[in-house]
């Protein structure tokens, strides 16, 4: 067998490449809890039903991106191309609909085929916030509130902005339907065949359309803002007051419309100018039908979803690669004493590795080439006095330092 290759539209997280992924995870995980989500994690298969509902069979990745397959069982399961369904499969699942709102957060890996190039993969992850069972706007303003503070603790935010639509409540799609209906039908002739069929049952999703085609026949569609009830009107404004509060700037984009079928009121994007075509970082909005779909009660909802991937490349200062303290034994004999102080540094919470093998001076190489920030230096001379040498690797100052002392040193 020739070496295997990763799997076309995977990739192996390693090195500055893992710290970036990381580094991104961590500061959305911590800071989605300052503004109290709580973390769920829930498998990353479900049956094939919970997507083609969930996310209704007129979206992109229900039609053409999902990873299926027949287990051994033979039942249909589907590798998660999202996480939102899941979590509402999972509210239901775990009887959580009498105790709303309930807010999330989540991450993991998600699956699509799709044509892997810059910013996208087959196994790509996301980060995820949702509100399960508010109808408030102020529950929108707080999940694109906390979007935004993560764009910007990542340092992302200055080529990115907030893209805000309404997709109203059902009296106004409706409305606005029959208008969609209208315009795309005197242009039947011109578009794809994938909008075709959004056309016959999902017409609003032909304004999300990629085809060059379709996106020139949109460009003249009518809008939703007539169409909108005062009831819709009042949310949006509502919403956008929030907003303004919480010091997020924003853009009104009348054409977004999200992947899903199920959204209504807010949809919006945070669009960066800096990765080409697949400028969204993140997406989301309310959507109302989900939970029920799931064979819960009517659960109002709102959330987004955002790649790992394209935040990971957009971070301009990576994080650095940490910086070991290096025990180094002059000697067998001082073996036993620089394991006791490896001990009590990492106690201490301080990164610290001892080499497993080789003389002072291969010791001392390697710790340099590996790019450790200091020595620790243990003869049994030293040890005798309870002291240890203390090389600072950055600028080559050498001191000697009583044990007791060394944490204080070293924090
Ligand atoms: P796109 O328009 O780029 O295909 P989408 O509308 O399919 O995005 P969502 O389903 O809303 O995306 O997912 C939210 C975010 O997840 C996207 O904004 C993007 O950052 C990321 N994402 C989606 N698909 C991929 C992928 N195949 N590889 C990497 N990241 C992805
Ligand atoms: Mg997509």
């Amino acid at each position: 067998m020739s070496a295997p290759q990763p799997v076309r539209g995977t990739r192996d997280l390693i090195g500055e490449d893992a710290r970036r992924h990381f580094h991104v995870v961590e500061t959305a995980r911590r800071l989605a809890a300052t503004y109290g989500f709580d973390e769920w994690s829930t498998p990353i298969f479900e049956e094939t039903g919970v997507f083609a509902r969930g996310l209704g069979d007129t979206s992109d990745v229900v039609m053409k991106e999902m990873y299926s397959f027949s287990d051994r069982g033979g039942e249909s399961l589907t590798l998660r191309p999202e996480a939102t369904a899941g979590i509402c499969r999972a509210l239901v699942s775990n009887g959580l609909t009498q105790s709303l709102p309930q807010k999330v957060f989540y991450t993991g890996p998600m699956f699509r085929y799709e044509r892997p190039q810059k910013g996208r993969y087959r196994q790509f992850h996301q980060i995820d916030v949702e509100v399960l069972g508010s109808d408030s706007p102020l529950a929108d303003a707080e999940v694109i509130a906390c979007g935004w503070a993560i764009l910007n603790e990542l340092g992302v935010a200055h080529d990115t902005i907030l893209e805000l639509n309404t997709l109203g409540d059902k009296a106004s799609r409706d409305a606005y339907r029959t208008a969609l209906i209208g315009y795309f039908s005197d242009h039947k002739a011109n578009l794809s065949e994938d909008s075709l069929t959004r056309l016959e049952r999902n017409p609003m999703r032909i304004l999300d359309s990629k085809d060059e085609g379709d996106r020139r026949i949109v460009a003249g569609a009518p809008t939703i803002a007539p169409y909108l009830t005062d009831e819709a009107r009042r949310f949006y404004e509502t919403l956008q007051a929030h907003l303004i509060r919480f010091a997020v700037p924003y853009k009104e984009n009348p054409r977004i419309v999200r992947g899903l079928d199920y959204y209504s009121h807010t949809a919006f994007e945070f669009v960066t100018t800096a990765l080409g075509s697949q400028g969204t970082v993140l997406g989301g909005g309310r959507y109302d039908g989900l939970v029920e779909e799931m064979g819960g009660p009517h659960t109002p909802c709102v959330g987004w979803a955002a790649g790992v991937e394209r935040l990971a490349m957009l971070m301009a200062n990576p994080p650095a690669a940490p910086a070991s303290v290096v025990l180094i034994p002059a000697g067998e004999a001082a073996e036993g004493a620089a394991l006791d102080v490896l001990q009590s540094l990492r106690a201490a919470g301080i990164r610290a590795e001892i080499g497993y093998r080789g003389n002072l001076k291969r010791r001392m190489e390697r710790a340099n080439k590996t790019g450790a920030r200091a020595a620790v230096i243990l003869g049994e001379t030293e040890i005798a006095r309870g002291v240890a040498q203390l090389k600072n690797l950055t600028t080559g100052e050498q001191a000697e330092v009583p044990l007791a002392e060394l944490v204080a040193k070293l924090k």
